[in-house]
């Protein structure tokens, strides 16, 4: 009996030195929780946000506090304590936190500037307080936006006209541009950090309330200042166009055999579909390829020259409104110049550039756009075929494609564009050699 409750007691006495050792072990354990900041740069703005992953698969999390410190300022940005078990540690095991910080609003000042975050875990290390880490992010807070100084004293633009907005900023820029209305155009750095902008009002604006520079640095600071300008409100015209049996039954097969989708039934329900989506379409894409980055240095010594010996058969900005049958169908702005030659004649490139697009394109029909640098294109509809492939650099006057009727165009000619990213403008102010001159070419060459 007494041998029994011997070995009974010694066998208890080696299960709680083992279970004992174990929990020593496991419980004491002097992993320290990991953490991970994600999102910061070391420049930071009046607003920034930053993601922090802590980590600790052992005995969990005990408690996070996140901080932003600069000098004696202390902003607590986070802080939570988690329930931890005696026996077990923290059921915690990962954290994941998104933070927004606005230290303007907790007193910060401009100048350096750390964000803590510290960690501690469950174990029972440290006299049962746990294992911790503290990470610090060192950074410079920059609440100041650059500076901008406008080089353009007064800028003329009139409605779907265009314009060159000169300026210098103080320091790097991660974003700058003019605005027109909500229409924002990119700055260009061409010196330095001398910028230039190409700006078109689009002809469906009812007027100019907002015509500004903006710049903004790495830090997010902003800064939005007006230009100087004088707005002219031009008139354009609008116009009847009936549509006639024999030119609905010319052109609609074409738009039925290469778009499944047209509108079929009647002549005039493609028309109405090719008039107004496949247009809407159309310039949808013209739009997204001129607005995109332009790569090409900007080489414009003179005047655009479009097609040479023609004829302006329809200008830039008219409205028009079509007729059948006496009655008014469909609406829809003419956006560029519509010029007749002979038929199938040459169509030079109207300035030094390099072909961005060739193709055909819906009411349009085969058609190339050039790249002239700052954003500013051309674009040459209706052509015969595509004799230019995409990346090929022209030289002004260089022949591109020949005149024809591709896309909804009534008789043989050329259908010229102008756009300044991504807005068609009026062809004819870039080919103006006066114009050319004073608003554009005059104000670049006075940087060099
Ligand atoms: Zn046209």
């Amino acid at each position: 009996m007494g041998k029994i409750l011997k070995t009974l007691v010694w066998l208890l006495i080696l299960g709680g030195l083992i279970a004992g050792g174990f929990l020593t072990f496991y419980r004491f354990e002097s992993q320290p929780p990991e953490v991970k900041i994600s999102g910061l740069s070391p420049v930071l703005g009046r607003d920034f946000a930053l993601q922090i992953k802590i980590k600790d698969t052992r005995s969990g999390l005990r408690w996070v506090k996140v901080f932003l410190q600069q000098e004696r300022q202390v902003a607590i940005l986070k802080e939570e304590a988690f329930p931890v078990s005696f026996l077990k540690g923290s059921g915690v095991k990962e954290k994941l936190y998104r933070l927004r910080v606005k230290p303007v609003e907790k007193g910060f000042a401009e100048g350096p500037v750390s964000l803590v975050v510290e960690a501690c875990d469950g174990s029972w290390q440290h006299a049962f307080r746990g294992n911790l880490t503290r990470k610090t992010y060192q950074a410079r807070l920059d609440l100041t936006p650059p500076a901008v100084t406008l080089l353009s004293a007064r800028v003329y633009i009139a409605r779907g006209g265009s314009a060159l907005v000169l300026y210098r900023v103080g320091e790097p820029v991660a974003q700058t541009g003019v605005y027109l209305n909500d229409h924002f155009f990119r700055g260009y750095a061409v010196k330095g950090h001398t910028y230039a902008a190409l700006v078109g009002l689009p002809v469906t604006e009812k007027g100019l309330t907002r015509f500004t520079v903006m710049a903004q640095d790495q830090a997010g600071n902003r800064l939005e200042i007006p230009v100087n300008f004088y707005y002219q409100r031009r008139k354009y015209p609008v116009y009847r166009l009936r549509l006639s049996e024999a030119f609905l039954a010319r052109k609609m097969p074409e738009f039925l055999s290469r778009y499944p989708e047209a509108q079929k039934g009647s002549l005039l329900k493609t028309f109405l579909w090719v008039n107004e989506v496949l247009r809407r379409q159309n310039n949808q894409e013209i739009r997204e390829i001129t607005s995109r980055l332009s790569k090409e240095p900007f080489r414009l010594q003179g005047a655009m020259k479009a097609l040479p010996h023609a004829a302006k058969k329809s200008d830039f900005g008219e409205y028009r409104k079509y007729y059948y049958r006496g009655r008014k169908v469909s609406e829809a702005w003419h956006l560029g110049l519509d010029l007749a030659s002979v038929a199938g004649a040459e169509v030079p490139a109207a300035a030094p550039g390099k072909v961005v697009f060739a193709g055909y394109l819906g009411i349009y029909g085969n058609t190339v756009i050039l790249d002239h640098g700052l954003g500013l294109y051309t674009l040459y509809a209706h052509l015969a075929g595509l004799e230019v492939p995409v990346g090929r650099e022209v030289k002004a006057g260089e022949i591109i494609g020949h005149t024809d009727t591709t896309g909804l165009a009534g008789g043989d000619h050329l259908h010229f564009s102008v756009l300044v990213q991504g807005v068609f403008v009026q062809p004819l102010e870039w080919l103006d050699p006066q114009w050319v001159r004073y608003r554009i070419l005059g104000p670049l060459s006075a940087l060099r």
